[in-house]
């Protein structure tokens, strides 16, 4: 985690005084049309997701809804009731990604409204990729062996079958956006821009007249993103997420409406400041695959942790892992590094 915010100029005053009072930030206007909600994201370091809502006459768009929690529902309708918009009056939901946390309310939201659902054109939702997720858990178990996690260890690492089956409960998407498309709405029209790297369909929305640009998770003021080799998905998800930062640099006096934290300008000089953590974090991958690591494992317990190796549990356990494996296919296919059993150049 890193919390370099020299290269940007915060905007979300009001957003990031909440942050550092640790409550929630204010529901704001963005520019007119544009509203920034905050929806709890329960028991996560990230507190919340800052959902927006476009809005103009007859059309109400969310994007971003934010982590399906009954409180969550509550903020979010709350905030379009003084908006003077009732429940079955959303019209449209956007995700940026398919994560819980941005995608996981609309299917309750749909179920009421009948809004449809867009979703990144290269976005895969993992439960479309498998039919049995006992198979799914298994087939992962195995590749964290592959990986050197010690068995004790084997089954927190690995995708449990609930957790599987958990992600069935995410809405599918009926509309898919990608980089030709143009979202008109709130009389604005955002071109979508895709920004794979967190998630494989990741997408950015740019308003060009407004100078806006909704940066979902691909660029965030205060934290790096994670980037993880993830089952089923992206085989080289690090190469694209240093392209998808190259892609966003430039309009640095554009406004940018994260998903998490607070506003800021200057999504570009974020952007090259992502960039140098992550080739920053990638010469510690080699020196230490360089010393003779020679498993996924062995290098993430080797590899500096804000928090401690040792106290890295459950799902920071896994992203570590993972986070460790995209850097090892990235070096690999990189041609820097022949790569350790599992991660090889070829994919
Ligand atoms: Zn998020």
């Amino acid at each position: 985690m890193q919390t370099d915010t020299e290269a940007i100029t915060i905007t979300g005053t009001a957003q990031r005084e909440a942050w550092q009072r640790r409550v929630l930030p204010p529901v704001e206007v963005v520019v007119p049309g544009v509203h920034s909600v905050p929806v709890v994201f329960p028991e996560n370091p990230m507190r919340y997701t800052l959902s927006y809502v476009l809005l103009d006459g007859d059309e109400c768009v969310v994007v971003d809804p934010g982590f399906d929690s009954d409180e969550g529902h509550r903020q979010l309708l709350s905030a379009l009731a003084d908006l003077d918009v009732g429940p079955r009056e959303i019209t449209g939901i956007v995700a940026t990604h398919f994560h819980t946390d941005h995608l996981g309310m609309a299917a309750r939201l749909a179920h009421g409204s009948g809004a449809w659902i867009a979703l990144g054109d290269n976005e895969r939702r993992n439960i479309s990729a498998f039919e049995d997720a006992h198979d799914e858990s298994a087939l992962d178990r195995a590749r964290m062996r592959i990986w050197g996690v010690p068995e004790e260890r084997v089954a927190e690492a690995a995708m449990s079958p609930q957790g599987l089956l958990d992600m069935r409960l995410l809405a599918d998407a009926d509309r898919r956006l990608g980089d030709a498309d143009t979202l008109s709405v709130a009389g604005r029209n955002w071109r979508i821009m895709e920004t794979p790297g967190h998630t494989p369909g990741h997408i950015c929305l740019w308003d060009d007249e407004g100078e806006l640009v909704l940066t979902g998770d691909h660029i965030l003021p205060r934290i790096s993103p994670n980037v993880s080799l993830e089952i089923r998905g992206d085989t080289d998800p690090l190469r694209h997420n240093i392209e998808s930062l190259q892609r966003i640099a430039g309009n640095d006096h554009y406004e940018a409406c994260p998903a998490h934290e607070y506003r800021f300008r200057g999504v570009g000089g974020r952007a090259r400041v992502l960039e140098a953590h992550i080739a920053e974090r990638s010469r510690e991958v080699l020196e230490v695959l360089d010393q003779g690591a020679s498993t996924v494992h062995d290098v993430a317990r080797q590899l500096t942790w804000s928090r401690g190796w040792e106290s890295l549990g459950q799902l920071q356990f896994r992203l570590a892992l993972s986070e460790s494996a995209a850097h090892i296919r990235y070096l690999a296919t990189s041609g820097i590094h022949a790569g350790v059993p599992g991660l090889v150049a070829t994919k």
